[in-house]
């Protein structure tokens, strides 16, 4: 036995020196990768509901889900297995041809969310382009609004994507500053203000769309009044304007109900949605609008070689069906509000304000001796938590919503501990 053991290391320390450490992988990262993300400094190897794991073997609750991505949690069986089924058989036919899951796919959505057609496309920012390219059709086909005269209000603040017309809708130099030229256009206001989004809509004859989050996410997590959502809704129908929800985040079930805009009981005239449509397996996004809206748009206008591939049709009724099977607005709704009474209960000079809706939350934190949200997230980390700031002092965070109750008092928990812990070393530098 003994003589076995000692042969046997020689071998498996050669392998062992040659496995990658955190630290490799990151260099690596550096290396060869563009640097446009600063992410916390952990490797991911392996997901599995609201866990992660690390190439070292550490276990993490998930409290970012891949920005509301992975809201049915990490390679939910029944969507891996669809995702497998149907790369097996026909993955991408493009839309030169129709495929046999498409429509299928369309007739789910559509239902699903009550408009009578969708528009397919891949990444959220597509998304966005697709409802303002929608809008604008509608405005000069429909409305009557001359050629390139049609204006679009957008709030301050905002995140809808990083392509360069919707990046030009931004408030944040860091998002738009050195992209120029822009696109024109767009009409900004500021987010939860009635009056000033009265004054602007009556002031101009060619507005033709309102895009808005009914809650701001990438911003951090903020919460208008229910009054603001209804009286610009309600301003848009006097005015013959195209209210258009970015619900890439917000959708799906994440804020309690399956679209934030039910909370409200709006029904907007476009609809965006992202992220948590593939439960994180694909990238999919899917515009919709009633006719009126979305027939303004005609063969070759528009269209992507991805968007409505069957493997994302596939992906993406299963994705939903895990929503209602699991109930996972219920859940969300539920645990959001656990999350929050449990988080409030935490005495620390660090957390100024805790907000959200359903499971999007956030903590705006105080800066303390010169430790902020960063040297917090670092700690959950250690802890096993992972978040991330948004912004210089606000943490969202937002688990998968199949999370369990256990799962919640576990993470306040590590939230706590690691409060607590910063704090402490934050004393200590005085
Ligand atoms: C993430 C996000 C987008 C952009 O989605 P991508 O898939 O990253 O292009 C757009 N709008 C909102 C509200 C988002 O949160």
């Amino acid at each position: 036995m003994a003589t076995a053991v000692k042969t046997k290391p020689k071998k498996s320390e050669s392998t062992k020196s040659k496995k990658l450490t955190t630290q490799d992988y990151i260099h690596r990262e550096d290396t060869y990768g563009a640097h446009n993300y600063h992410p916390l400094p952990v490797v991911l190897e392996r997901g599995e509901g609201v866990f992660l794991w690390d190439v070292e073997g550490n276990r993490y609750y998930d409290f970012l889900s891949a920005y509301s991505a992975v809201n049915q949690g990490h390679c939910h069986p029944k969507i891996v297995n669809a995702m497998i089924e149907q790369a097996k058989k026909l993955a991408l036919t493009s839309r030169a041809f129709y495929n046999n899951m498409l429509g299928e796919y369309e007739e789910y959505i559509t239902k699903m969310f009550g408009y009578d057609k969708v528009l397919p496309m891949n990444t959220g920012a597509e998304g966005v382009e697709t409802a303002l390219k929608l809008c604008r059709k509608w405005g000069y086909t429909k409305k009557g609004i001359r050629e390139n005269e049609g204006k679009i209000i957008v709030c301050k603040d905002n995140f809808h994507g990083r392509t360069i017309t919707v990046v030009s809708m931004s408030s944040d130099p860091e998002s738009y500053g050195q992209y120029g030229p822009y696109t024109p256009g767009f009409i900004m206001v500021p987010y939860n203000n009635i009056e000033v989004f009265k004054n602007v809509i009556q002031s101009d004859p060619n507005i033709i769309g309102f895009l808005v989050e009914p809650i701001q996410g990438e911003a951090g997590v903020v919460v208008p009044d229910d009054e603001y959502l209804k009286e610009t809704y309600k301003l848009c129908k006097k005015h013959n304007v195209l209210f258009i929800a970015d619900e890439v985040q917000t959708g799906i079930a994440r804020t309690g109900k399956l679209l934030a805009c039910d909370h409200v009981g709006i029904r907007p005239d476009i609809i965006i949605l992202g992220k948590a449509l593939s439960g994180g397996m694909y990238p999919i996004s899917a515009v919709l609008a009633d006719d009126e809206i979305m027939l303004t748009i005609k063969p070759g206008q528009h269209g992507s070689t991805f968007g409505g591939n069957p493997l994302a049709a596939r992906i993406a009724i299963a994705a939903l069906e895990v929503v209602k099977e699991e109930k996972l607005a219920e859940n969300a709704e539920k645990m959001g509000k656990l999350f929050r009474d449990e988080l409030a209960k935490i005495k620390s000079p660090m957390i100024e304000t805790i907000r959200g809706k359903g499971l999007l939350n956030a903590v705006v934190i105080k800066p303390y001796n010169g430790k902020e949200a960063w040297d917090v997230c670092l700690k959950m980390k250690e802890n096993g938590l992972l978040a991330k700031p948004t912004h210089q002092h606000i943490i969202r965070f937002a688990p998968p919503l199949i999370i369990t109750k256990e799962q919640v008092l576990e993470a306040v928990k590590i939230i706590e501990k690691s409060i607590k812990e910063v704090e402490k070393e934050a004393a200590k530098k005085k």
